[in-house]
């Protein structure tokens, strides 16, 4: 199993530059691709898509073309813009005719290097230039996760401003001692929530609630934060075709930081959730996830906020990111059909009117129970592959463990106050108070008089 750690780079103003040579090199052969697929077209020629074809095409172009790009980093631009090209001619072909072929440029393109181009080094990397050029060593700010010898590939890249190394290793799945690991005969159901990131119910009554409150909290602080940071420069903004003033590059470099902080903040938290469930499953020796699948209510139009909320809650991240998990753990991960299954009754079958708070109460039958564990219960109980329909008997959970995702978070702390404002006491007095106006200033000449005695002596 690939898995895959993005690890920061510590960089000279040099070093720095050389990167963001790379990257923007590889953007040019984007550009390029795309320029003689525009030509191609015009002339009714097939435009290039396959991986051997373009590479050809650069080898045609002859070393030197991309300034320090070496060809290994320019043909895994190649790879990446083939990728891009298929997927979407298979996503047409099934009937998505909204899915387009790559068209945009991009100023700087991610580069990636495969096993034997690179070298790691501890916390140094040697990254590949083109031949004649002098090596480039990089720092990692931290070690990298996986043993030397596991490690498959790395790609350069930039996210908010800084400059990333993610380096790619080739994990094996965990081995369990004899009757300690995953049982496939014990299944857990897992619901997808926006409150709880995952509710899990277990085989024999075990359940796991994560929650991710602070999550959301940061979504809605974020949100609130870079609102008021738009309103507040909006005037700087430069017309269309007018370049931006030194403060306003200023203000769009902070906010790019801003931003990848927040994303940074997001993804440790849901990896942190996910780690959790995972845990808790091998514990319980649970050997197949069901996950209700709830991607269906994307394309739904639901408004302009509650598409929002749709949106901030990236269900697709949090399916990946359990089912890496889950895999590499020895567990398995099956999608299985979600709907109805938090308004329906688990103890009678019948439709519940949608619940308002946590707690599902059934008017037929008098049950009551925790909304996002019976639904969990119920998807345990479903088929992959099957029908909406839950005929099984449904296993409540009793023993619930809760746990919280992004503890870290600013947000998360017991306080309501928002910990990016500075407390109270500093933040009463900005600038120098102006000093109370002296008595008997009414008039002009008064003011007059005052303003002249508190000039000093050969100021104008
Ligand atoms: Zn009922």
């Amino acid at each position: 199993m690939h898995r895959t750690a993005r690890v920061a780079l510590r960089v000279t103003p040099g070093q720095r530059r050389r990167c963001f040579g790379l990257l923007r090199s590889a953007g040019d052969v984007w550009a390029c691709v795309l320029e003689v697929n525009g030509w191609r077209r015009r002339r009714r020629h097939v435009p290039l898509s396959g991986y051997q074809e373009l590479c050809r095409e650069l080898a045609a172009s002859g070393p030197g073309t991309f300034a320090e790009l070496d060809s290994v980093g320019a043909r895994s631009v190649l790879r990446r813009f083939s990728d891009a090209w298929f997927a979407a001619a298979k996503r047409r072909k099934a009937g998505y005719v909204s899915a387009r072929f790559p068209r945009r440029r991009r100023g700087l393109v991610p580069v990636r290097w495969y096993h034997g181009t690179f070298t790691l080094d501890g916390r140094r990397v040697r990254i590949p230039t083109a031949k004649g050029t002098a090596s480039l060593w990089v720092r990692l700010a931290r070690e990298v996760p996986y043993p030397a010898e596991q490690v498959r590939s790395v790609t350069l890249l930039c996210e908010g401003g800084r400059l990333f190394l993610d380096v790619t290793a080739e994990v094996p799945v965990v081995v369990y001692p004899p009757g300690e690991g995953p049982d496939p005969g014990r299944v857990a159901g897992v619901d997808l929530g926006i409150i709880h990131p995952y509710a899990v119910a277990g085989p024999a009554g075990e359940g796991l609630l994560v929650s991710g409150r602070a999550i959301r909290a940061e979504h809605r602080m974020h949100l609130a934060d870079t609102k008021a940071r738009r309103r507040a420069v909006a005037r700087r903004a430069p017309r269309p075709g007018q370049k931006g003033s030194r403060r306003w590059r200023k203000y769009r470099r902070r906010a790019r930081l801003v931003e990848g902080r927040h994303q940074r903040r997001v993804r440790q938290a849901q990896h942190e959730a996910g780690r959790t469930v995972v845990s808790w499953a091998v514990r319980q020796r649970v050997g197949v996830l069901h996950v209700g699948d709830p991607r269906g209510v994307l394309d739904i139009d639901a408004g302009r906020r509650h598409n929002l909320r749709l949106r901030q809650w990236q269900i697709g991240r949090l399916l990946q990111i359990l089912t890496d998990k889950a895999t590499l753990a020895g567990i398995a991960v099956r999608l299985v059909d979600e709907r109805g299954t938090s308004s329906t009754c688990p103890a009678c079958h019948r439709r519940v009117p949608k619940p308002r708070g946590r707690t599902l109460s059934c008017p037929h039958c008098r049950f009551s129970g925790h909304r996002d564990l019976v639904a969990a219960a119920s998807i345990a109980t479903r088929t992959p592959g099957g029908g909406p329909t839950t005929v099984a008997t449904v296993v409540l959970p009793q023993v619930v463990t809760h746990r919280r995702a992004g503890r870290h978070l600013p947000g998360a702390g017991r306080s309501r106050r928002d910990p990016r404002r500075p407390p109270r006491a500093a933040r009463g007095s900005v600038g120098p108070r102006r000093p109370a106006p002296p008595p008997g200033g009414e008039s002009l000449a008064q003011q007059a008089r005052i303003h002249n005695t508190h000039r000093k002596p050969g100021e104008r």
